[in-house]
């Protein structure tokens, strides 16, 4: 039989391909909400995730070659969806770094009034995730981090900011240790998107 994660016969008889199958249907629903929005606001989704992102992100990350390994797209992509939000006066140009050559992106007021109207796109698979057991949702988010983790080692995922790979990340006695918080990190503990987060480089 063809062993293809999007064959059903074989799902059938392998769990790991459902759940395969079953995270690239989820991934249609960022996409199809992020739709919904950019029309509703006349931007493009990369427009809209750009803003999202840099609201909730330190200047050191956004920049054109940051957001195109963020969002998996080439620089001339961003620097496009840039050109047009600065036309639209939802972001600033920021030169004023070290390196006159690059900028920082700011964002306007007028593009922190969009992110307020948009950065709840994806509250309506947040409401449905919310809904299950504290322990189903344990489980799910220890399997989620290692596993993004995981595609981050093998080069699948270029950018991710859990604490697996984070410098100040240790395992100590099989619990897992934060040493610039100096805590030991709990299930929960654990970040999916921490601001601190510097990259191990062993
Ligand atoms: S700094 Fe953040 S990402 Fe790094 S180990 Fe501590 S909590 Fe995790």
């Amino acid at each position: 039989m063809n062993k293809s994660v999007f064959n059903p016969d074989h799902q059938q008889q392998d769990v790991s391909s459902k759940i395969v199958a079953g995270l690239e249907r989820i991934s249609e629903v960022f996409k199809t909400l992020l739709w919904e929005k950019a029309k509703h606001i006349g931007l493009s989704p990369i427009q809209i995730q750009i803003l999202i992102f840099i609201a909730y992100h330190k200047h050191e990350l956004c920049n054109v070659s940051h957001l195109a390994k963020e969002f998996n797209v080439t620089k001339p992509t961003i620097s496009d969806a840039i050109k047009i939000l600065n036309k639209k006066e939802m972001i600033i140009k920021d030169y004023s770094s070290p390196d006159s050559r690059s900028y920082t992106i700011l964002l306007s007021t007028l593009g922190k009034d969009i992110v307020s109207q948009t950065d709840d796109f994806a509250n309506p698979l947040k409401s449905l995730v919310s809904n299950f057991e504290k322990t189903d949702l344990d489980k799910v988010f220890s399997t989620l981090s290692e596993l993004i983790s995981k595609l981050n080692k093998i080069g699948i995922l270029k950018v991710q900011r859990t604490c697996y790979a984070c410098k100040f990340y240790s395992k100590n006695n099989d619990s897992n240790y934060c040493n610039l918080l100096e805590k030991t990190l709990l299930n929960d503990d654990i970040r999916i998107d921490c601001p601190e987060f510097e990259e191990k480089t062993n």
